[in-house]
């Protein structure tokens, strides 16, 4: 370890643990560091590899701890004896609309408005298409235009664009700072990532909401990054439409289901392009004819995926009596933390934060650019980080990204981390 590190500025990581209200919710997760016992090998998930610093939540969220037993349990109880009956007895039918409701509050959403099920891909579909359809219904067909985040997460810009085939329309890519001077008579929806994926900056939802509604269009937010990561006001943004992922943030598990919001203003005339007999008003009358089911409901396709679904319902357990504000705070002090141990250890001109300054700005991950005599060399600083048991990913050109799960992530986490960082860096340096 380099002597750079003392002396340092500021609270140290220690004192900053000590304070943090919400540092006991770290032992509801399966993690490893100092305050969980290294793997005992009994298989109960305690421990794991020793003193791996985990910062990739915002690609796949740590286990919950009590997400094993609960699985375990709808697969031997409910599935293996209960079989049939358990979509009604044990509540399996009705778990997309349950668990929206148990969603709702984390994205300031009232109730009723929130389903969970498919992907988030599907789920951005669903919603394109549905604005697009209720903006036509409401100002004309002439609103031909579908206005893309620049930025986008490139399944959305994908989805975006056949949604435009089948539907008549363009898409036009248009940087989120312009979208709100951008949205004129002919957009019919909008379709913005709350915090981009590569550089964790965040936007304005009621701002850019508001301006789209002014022009007489719908607004599509994915909120994949900042559901869980920071309080999101979907009721009070007005936003029309929202789909987030589960398996980051809301610590869902592989695959888990995504969410989609439909504002409640907006539900009755709501026409999903992807209907199934599951939002069908009465789905065991076995109709021709397809007759919509009122609320959240109406976004459900087919049969749901209820593993998956109930290992998230108990996975999102481990939010009861959470204060979104503290996470929030939270996110902000790791990142600060992290940029501050970062720019202080690392020599200037290699690693230049893409990730906004301003809090306001910022999401609840840093994204750090690799340049001068670290350029090309994303990858392997990432996997010599990983060799050093510090776990973040990196994107393509040269980004190398660190998530901070509020939750779990510690402030000796953000140290070592920091720390592992400056060491590869200035290891690669000597190497050159
Ligand atoms: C992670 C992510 C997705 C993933 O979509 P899936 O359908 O779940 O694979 C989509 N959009 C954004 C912004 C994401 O960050």
């Amino acid at each position: 370890m380099s002597d750079a590190w003392e002396p340092q500025d500021g609270p140290s990581a220690a004192e900053l643990d000590a304070a943090d209200e919400l540092a006991h919710r770290r032992k509801d997760f399966v993690l490893d560091g100092p305050d969980v016992p290294a793997d005992d090998g009994d298989g109960d998930g305690s421990g794991g590899v020793e003193g791996v610093v985990y910062l990739d939540g915002n690609s796949l969220g740590a286990l919950p701890r009590s997400v094993p037993a609960r699985l375990a349990e709808v697969v031997e109880r409910e599935w293996g004896r209960l079989r049939i009956r358990s979509w009604s007895e044990s509540g399996w039918w009705s778990a997309p609309e349950r668990i929206g409701d148990r969603i709702a509050p984390l994205v300031g959403a009232a109730e009723g408005q929130i389903v969970v099920g498919d992907s988030t891909s599907v789920n951005v579909f669903k919603a394109v298409v549905g604005a697009v359809r209720l903006a036509r219904e409401e100002h004309g067909e002439e609103r031909d235009e579908i206005l893309v985040d620049a930025a986008t997460f490139p399944t959305d810009g994908y989805v975006a664009r056949s949604a435009a085939r089948l539907t008549g329309a363009t898409v036009r890519a248009v940087p989120v700072s312009e979208m709100a001077a951008s949205a004129g008579p002919s957009t019919a929806a909008v379709l913005v990532n709350h915090v981009d994926y590569r550089t964790g900056e965040l936007h304005d939802l009621a701002a850019v909401t508001a301006a789209v509604h002014r022009a007489g269009g719908r607004a599509v937010w994915d909120v994949c990054h900042s559901a869980g990561a920071l309080p999101v006001e979907l009721d009070a943004s007005a936003a029309d439409f929202a789909v987030g992922c589960t398996y980051k943030y809301l610590n869902g598990g592989p695959g888990s289901p995504a969410f989609l919001y439909v504002r409640r203003e907006a539900q009755g005339r709501f026409d999903s392009p992807l209907p199934g007999w599951t939002s069908h008003a009465d789905p065991f009358a076995m109709a021709d004819d397809y007759v919509p089911r009122d609320g959240a409901a109406r976004g459900r396709v087919g049969t749901p995926d209820i593993l998956s679904m109930l290992a998230l319902e108990e996975a999102l357990k481990v939010w009861e009596g959470v204060d979104l504000a503290a996470v929030r705070a939270k996110s902000l002090a790791l990142t600060d933390f992290f940029l501050a141990r970062v720019r202080t250890h690392v020599p200037p001109g290699m690693l230049t934060s893409l990730t906004p300054e301003e809090h306001r700005r910022r999401g609840s991950q840093v994204s750090l650019l690799c340049q001068g005599e670290l350029e090309g060399k994303a990858e392997s600083v990432m996997s010599a980080l990983h060799a050093r048991g510090v776990v973040g990913d990196f994107r393509r050109p040269g980004v190398l990204r660190f998530g901070f799960t509020p939750l779990y992530t510690s402030f000796a986490d953000a140290d070592r981390a920091a720390r592992a960082l400056a060491d590869v860096v200035l290891a690669s340096r000597r190497e050159a």
